[in-house]
């Protein structure tokens, strides 16, 4: 096979689901596709995190759906796109929201890859469905209350003289007092529709249930009844995206009601850190419940020149009397760069043996000790100050520094030392910090110009200054949690409202502080009671925070 036919062979389209909106909620399998991507055709509803995935190469393209109506790539056009890429041997990531055979004519871009001869794969998602009820804290069966649910298109209008394809009376006889309705693309016609059910012979007092934004931090969830969910949506303002429940089980959410207790529920929290280094960070403010928009402000480059730190390696190996005795690391990318370089230069990290090694921050050890290094001196905060106590000011005096860090970097440490009687300090910048490419900087405006922002993270000066200048604004109007004083300082200076300041400078200590700043006591009260009351009549409950 020539290597142009290879080449064609490749081609492939992977129908993959997104998940509902959260960006953890897709699966490893379609996170893996993603990864593998050339090009990536994505929906509205699609979450903007998970473009993230793709590799910074791909082509990205915007179907752009919004109700089947409005600026949109037609569907002809848009199966024209995938089978043309797919056959110019490229990795084309269909991703679309939820799973991709449910609703969203997943099932006729599959019809058309496979009448056009193209390789794909189907990744299912995590449905909105399924999410919806399960977020809003809704089991779709229940022995008791459930026994098969369906999941039904809210967008067929009857009254149009078109009959519906939808078996309303046969589906509300089935679902009467077991079964469980699920109503998707549901809010345009949400009178008509629950009149339509209610028509059909369902008890006007059926519990019902409206979620809106499922899973993510505009969660909003109504629960009623088939009577009156109409109105109650109504007043909470209701809108696309949402689905209805419509069940004995809908009920049950008054008991089992738990993302509206998480701690940064609702919260949508900015994370600055560079890519590299955020993910911890962003999981932690997840598992509280926050919405996290990641937008990286730093990137880690080479330094300018590495003449610096080439002689510090080289005298690694020298006799004593010219070797450090110290070597000291003051952030991961630090620890990571100084060994790439240690690597590529062809040395062995056995050369490092004669000098005891100080890390600064227990993130920086733990780098450190991912290649087997342990750290003889690590002070627990991100502080250069709080190195002296930490190494001992007796193994401080007559000895030799090296400090492998960022080219810009604050002077004190190395002063501090000198100060306190080390014979020698040499700093070599090990990687130098750069405002990344390709940042999204149009929807980070958006997001704030809409108030859709609860805080943004600092973790360093640089990620202040970068943040303004890659926005082209101040922080004038928007709150921000700063690690420490320094980054607060700056932040204060750049016009946020810094709200959130820890004690303790370490990622740990300022997610704590994020969780107590939104807190709101005790979001479990009935763990303390005896016993859960019995299901009592559905009533408006709009889970929203004001
Ligand atoms: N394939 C998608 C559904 C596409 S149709 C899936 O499996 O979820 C679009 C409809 O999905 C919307 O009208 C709405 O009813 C529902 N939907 C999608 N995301 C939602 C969300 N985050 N919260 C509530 N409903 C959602």
């Amino acid at each position: 096979m020539s290597a142009r036919a290879k080449h064609r062979n490749r081609g492939i389209v992977f129908l993959v689901g997104a998940g509902p909106g959260a960006p953890d909620l897709i699966t490893l399998r379609g996170a893996d596709a993603l990864g593998r991507a050339d090009v990536v055709i994505y929906d509205r509803l699609v979450s903007p995190e998970l473009i993230r995935l793709a590799p910074p190469k791909a082509e990205l393209i915007y179907a752009g759906k919004k109700g089947g109506a409005g600026k949109s790539i037609k569907q002809s056009e848009l199966n024209a796109m995938l089978i043309e890429r797919a056959r110019m041997g490229h990795v084309v990531i269909r991703l679309k929201g939820g799973d991709p055979f449910i609703f969203g004519r997943g099932g006729e871009e599959a019809e058309a890859l496979a009448r056009a001869n193209v390789r794909f794969e189907v990744i299912p998602g995590v449905t909105s469905a399924i999410a919806g009820p399960a977020f809003a804290g809704i089991p779709l069966t229940h022995r008791e209350h459930g026994s098969f649910v369906a999941f039904v298109t809210g967008h067929e209008d009857e009254s149009k003289g078109a009959r519906s394809t939808v078996p309303w009376d046969e589906l509300v006889a089935a679902a009467r007092g077991r079964g469980t309705i699920v109503i998707l693309m549901a809010t345009a016609r949400m009178r008509a529709t629950l009149d339509r059910i209610r028509a059909a012979g369902l008890p006007a007092e059926t519990p019902a249930a409206a979620v809106q934004w499922a899973t993510t931090a505009a969660q909003k969830t109504v629960s009623a009844t088939l009577a009156t969910l109409a109105d109650a949506s109504a007043r909470a303002g209701i809108g696309a995206p949402a689905v209805i429940v419509v069940g004995e089980c809908a009920g049950l959410r008054e008991h089992l009601k738990w993302v509206e207790r998480t701690p940064l529920f609702g919260r949508t929290v900015v994370v600055t850190r560079s890519r590299e280094t955020a993910s911890q960070f962003a999981t932690a403010l997840r598992r509280l419940g926050a919405e996290v928009v990641e937008f990286p402000t730093i990137e880690t480059a080479p330094p300018k020149s590495y003449a610096a730190l080439d002689r510090a390696i080289s005298r690694l190996s020298s006799p004593a009397r010219n070797s450090f005795d110290w070597i000291i690391f003051t952030s991961a990318t630090g620890v990571e760069s100084f060994i790439e370089r240690l690597k590529s230069r062809g040395r062995d990290i056995r050369e490092l043996g004669r000098a005891s090694i100080a890390a600064i921050g227990p993130a920086t050890a733990a780098r450190l000790a991912d290649y087997g290094l342990r750290a003889a001196a690590v002070p627990d905060e991100y502080r250069a100050e709080r190195i002296i106590p930490a190494i001992g000011i007796k193994r401080i005096r007559g000895k030799r520094f090296l400090i492998a860090r960022a080219e810009v970097a604050r002077e004190a440490l190395p002063e501090i030392l000198r100060d306190k009687g080390a014979k020698e300090v040499v700093v070599a910048p090990a990687y130098r910090t750069v405002k990344p490419k390709g940042a999204q900087i149009e929807r980070m405006r958006e997001l704030i110009a809409s108030g859709a922002i609860d805080l943004v993270t600092f973790t360093s000066s640089s990620t202040v200054t970068n943040f303004c200048d890659l926005i082209g604004a101040s922080g004038k109007g928007v709150k921000a949690a700063a690690i420490g004083p320094i980054t607060a300082a700056t932040a204060t200076e750049r016009g946020f409202e810094v709200v959130v300041s820890p004690g303790k400078y370490t990622i740990a200590a300022l997610t704590e502080a994020i969780a107590d700043y939104f807190g709101r006591g005790d979001p479990w009260p009935w763990r303390r009671q005896r016993s859960i009351k019995p299901l009592a009549g559905a009533a408006r409950d709009n889970g929203a925070r004001p």
